[in-house]
């Protein structure tokens, strides 16, 4: 089967074929909207990698020149299916599904929830109607791997009334990566991922932990949006609810300064002052800067804080992954997380840690209790998977 996975962000366009879900193309458009779009492709199989300058005013543009240019190129000759990543699925979607009228009315109601990117994801998806009308669609959510979670975990401690009124809880994000951590440890692990209790870390600019009981989310680090739970490139995580009011009124924050004060001015770059890059905290740190050296102490800090309460939570997980950017390439910032916690059954494999960089294994020591792993991320596999998936039972079911 030959999937074609589509991720429409504001001014950009990631996607990618898979043919029997191997990788055979990847494309990506960027200043969408902009006379200088830049298109970037690679053929993995032919190695080749190419990037032109070209006039891409919309999405729906954007998915054509894939389609009629840069597809032709490869040995593809037809496409069974597509896969979109969408933002957000409130609480109807607990699964991907095929997208139809209803399921495009109920993406298109939970924009106010994911403003900056369901829009997006949609047009994406009615592109892809127009262009290729005897292909499905399926709309794999960021969030409903999430849905699986207690309400104890999901509720916010406020009044009820305002989750009945507005539907505030948490949701959860980056649900395609975690899920993909699951299958990817028990992999890894040689075993079922119903049989894992996972502690899974997506530490990248965006970044979140989840506890994974046998396969299914029970808790994250994310919440209602995602400048919850963790400290972040420029997100701040979870903060005490009376420093935003207080600076609201000191500072005269209107709610979109507000926004942008806790999701693009925080997290490192905001301690820092000068990067919200980890090689970057990392390369001043080491040059003496104190800024920089607390703001990677606070990283650190945090993210042990939570798994800690995560290993509560799951009663002691089988593994600890680490993935995305951060997660994947700095074994300085995995060894830090993870120091001084050799009572809790947790034993880093100096040696192992720092051989692992963007590659996947195990980096704990045999004696370790609770094993640590290191796993790409393959967002793009996953929602090519659970699209194949799909599609293939419903052909069952005719
Ligand atoms: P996103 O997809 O959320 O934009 P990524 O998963 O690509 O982010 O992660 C990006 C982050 O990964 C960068 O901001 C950088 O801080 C971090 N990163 C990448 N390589 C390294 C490295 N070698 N050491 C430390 N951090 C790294």
């Amino acid at each position: 089967m030959n999937i074609l996975v589509l991720n429409c962000g504001s001014s950009s366009i990631k996607s990618a074929l898979f043919s029997d879900e191997s990788n055979v193309l990847s494309v990506t458009i960027e200043r969408i909207g902009f006379s200088d779009s830049i298109i970037t492709y690679k053929i993995p199989t032919q190695n080749v990698e190419e990037k032109f300058v070209q006039q891409v005013p919309n999405h729906k543009t954007g998915i054509e020149i894939i389609l009629t240019s840069i597809l032709p190129k490869t040995e593809i000759k037809k496409i069974d299916g597509i896969g979109h990543r969408v933002a957000h699925g409130g609480e109807r979607f607990t699964t991907a599904v095929i997208v139809d009228e209803y399921v495009k009315q109920e993406i298109e109601k939970c924009i106010p929830l994911a403003p900056l990117h369901n829009p997006h994801n949609l047009a994406g998806i009615v592109a892809c109607e127009t262009l290729l009308p005897e292909i499905k669609n399926v709309a794999v959510f960021d969030t409903s791997f999430h849905q699986t979670m207690p309400m104890k975990a999901a509720l916010f401690p406020i009044p009820y009334s305002l989750y009945e009124k507005y539907k505030i809880r948490r949701y959860g994000f980056h649900g395609t990566s975690h899920q993909y951590l699951v299958y990817r440890a028990a992999e890894i692990l040689k075993t079922k991922p119903e049989k894992l209790k996972l502690i899974t870390c997506h530490l990248g600019n965006g970044a979140s932990i989840a506890a994974i009981k046998y396969a299914k989310s029970i808790d994250t680090t994310m919440g209602f949006t995602p400048t919850a739970g963790i400290m972040m490139g420029t997100r701040s995580g979870d903060i005490d609810p009376g420093v935003v009011t207080f600076l609201q009124s000191a500072e005269g924050l209107s709610p979109q300064e507000t926004n942008l004060l806790f999701n693009n001015r925080s997290g490192l770059l905001g301690v820092s002052g000068v990067s919200s890059d980890m090689r970057t905290i990392i390369d001043l740190m080491n040059r003496g800067d104190k800024k920089a050296e607390l703001a990677f102490e606070m990283y650190c800090y945090i993210t042990k804080k939570y798994i800690s309460q995560y290993i509560g939570v799951l009663n002691y997980p089988d593994a600890i992954i680490f993935s995305a950017g951060v997660g994947e390439n700095s074994p300085l910032v995995r060894e830090h997380i993870l120091q001084d916690m050799d009572k809790l059954g947790i034993i880093i494999d100096k040696k192992l840690n720092n051989m692992l960089i963007s590659k996947d294994g195990i980096i704990s020591k045999k004696e370790s209790r609770i094993k640590v792993l290191v796993i790409k991320t393959n967002e793009e596999l996953m929602i090519a998977k659970i699209t194949k998936k799909l599609l293939s039972s419903e052909a069952g079911n005719l």
